[in-house]
């Protein structure tokens, strides 16, 4: 991977209020990553490439990252930036609404990457974990929501994505398939383990 590349497509990201993952949240998922070493990998929101070209460095001889967006912009830039890097054939876009798209996945997948609308957390759980592997992981970016998460604030404009960043939370802990930790990195990071998918 040209490291110089990378560089640019962060800093132009960046410089373009894209939300990028963030450094510290980039460190803890790659750890995550290289101690898994993943086959196949699930990211919701791709914007211009930059977390799923991150991540391509920890995939297994022949692994593959399938990444949805909805944005025709972001999938134009995601392109350009995934070709620069010469990523081409370890990252799979698939162009749409994710709601719409996951349902038709029938994949299997070692880690699943939730980071796009905050509001449909819930629903991409439900998909995550129809299609996550046993011994799987399912992580998702912005969790905390600036603080809001936690704290009694609810008169906001963002009160839905609050609550169903709520209803996330909750799911993901009292889930007794899942070990959960939730990290105060970037806007909040959850980590779900899944222990084994017995069905009750
Ligand atoms: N993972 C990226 C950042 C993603 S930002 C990185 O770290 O580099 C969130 C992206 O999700 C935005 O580009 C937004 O357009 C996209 N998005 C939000 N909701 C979506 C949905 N329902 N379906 C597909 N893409 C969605
Ligand atoms: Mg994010």
């Amino acid at each position: 991977m040209n490291k110089i590349e990378l560089l640019k497509i962060k800093e132009k990201a960046l410089e373009d209020h894209i939300p990028i993952i963030m450094d510290d949240t980039l460190e803890v998922v790659s750890n995550i990553l290289k101690e898994k070493e993943p086959q196949r990998i699930l990211e919701i929101g791709t914007a211009v490439g930059y977390s799923a070209i991150c991540f391509s460095e920890y995939l297994q001889e022949g692994g593959k990252i399938d990444t949805i967006e909805r944005e025709i912009d972001r999938i134009v830039q995601a392109k350009q930036n995934i070709k620069k890097v010469q990523v081409e054939e370890k990252i799979n876009i698939y162009e749409g609404d994710a709601v719409e798209i996951l349902p038709t996945l029938k994949e299997s997948y070692d880690v699943v990457f939730i980071d796009a609308a905050k509001g449909k957390y819930p629903f991409f759980l439900n998909e995550a974990m129809r299609m996550i592997k046993v011994d799987g992981v399912i992580i998702a970016d912005n969790v905390l929501y600036k603080g809001y998460v936690m704290s009694d604030y609810n008169k906001h404009k963002q009160r839905t994505a609050v609550r169903n960043l709520r209803e996330y939370i909750a799911k993901i802990t009292q889930n007794p398939n899942l070990e959960t930790e939730i990290l105060e990195v970037g806007d909040g990071l959850a980590i779900s383990k899944v222990k084994n998918l017995s069905k009750v």
